[in-house]
């Protein structure tokens, strides 16, 4: 198709910025965790385990991004909001019928657009300094596990649990020996659920936030590394006020996506 063209107006879509680092590889969707302290964790212990989760999403295929926002307020759908509480005590509301008292965290409500996750440091430490001779797991690594399974019940949509991996209802000594030498993991389907979800949520996001200009950014996204003729892309030849000139050819930029024109 590329050298039926010569000569003719040809685009080419391809993605910029740090995302892809000069690589066609596959980019790793990211999920951005907006972390409130609330037990007010040790920042060595939170950079710790924030660290743990990041490597098991990680092995996932998805980035993950950890702030802390100064405020509370709306957020895009690719946005969790993790709440590290002292104890399930401090959540007075929204708990499920009998929810036990030595619970390390709670993903609430249901459906595929949840957002928040709660994780209570009281059961957290408790579970680590019972086990931490039989199982070299430390607090931070339970943490960051804790973390990683509660953020598991939105990602995957599910309110139940798995008979293998980290989102096992209940961790045995065994799985804690794992989530101490780093081998506690999402399933490989499991995985590919979290992935696919993490791009749905960006995708949405992105389309929330720049409105009428989505359809560029998808058409773009799906289409990089290929070439087309301009007239079948005649739909997103449209001015932008990003657009610039670089290098001799022509940039327009929508978010860290551009085209080309040659
Ligand atoms: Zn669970």
């Amino acid at each position: 198709m590329k050298t039926g063209l010569k000569g003719s107006l040809v685009l080419g879509f391809f993605l910029t910025g740090s995302a892809v680092a000069g690589s066609a590889a596959e980019v790793s969707p990211a999920i951005t965790i907006r972390v409130s302290n609330q037990a007010e964790v040790d920042l060595m212990t939170l950079v710790q385990a924030e660290k743990t989760a990041t490597g098991i999403f990680k092995k996932t295929g998805v980035e993950s991004r950890w702030i802390e926002p100064a405020a509370e307020g709306s957020f895009p759908l690719s946005h969790i909001q993790l709440k590290i509480l002292p104890s399930v005590m401090s959540l007075r509301s929204g708990l499920p019928d009998k929810f036990p008292d030595n619970a390390m965290g709670l993903a609430p409500g249901s459906g595929p657009d949840r957002q928040s996750a709660y994780v209570f440091y009281d059961s957290v430490e408790a579970v680590a300094t019972k086990h931490t001779a039989d199982t070299h797991a430390n607090t931070a690594q339970i943490l960051g596990h804790a973390i990683a399974h509660e953020i598991g019940h939105l990602l995957l949509n599910v309110q139940t649990h798995s008979a293998a991996g980290i989102m096992r209802g209940a961790w045995n000594l065994r799985d804690l020996q794992n989530a101490g030498y780093g081998y506690l993991f999402f399933t490989p389907q499991q995985a590919k659920a979290i992935r696919d979800d993490v791009g749905r949520r960006v995708r949405q996001s992105q389309e929330r936030r720049y409105g009428p200009d989505a359809p560029w950014f998808f058409l773009a996204s799906g289409l990089r590394d290929q070439w087309f003729d301009a007239n079948d892309c005649a739909a997103v030849l449209i001015p932008h006020p990003q657009a610039r000139e670089r290098s001799g050819l022509l940039h327009l930029h929508v978010a860290n996506v551009g085209f080309m024109r040659q």
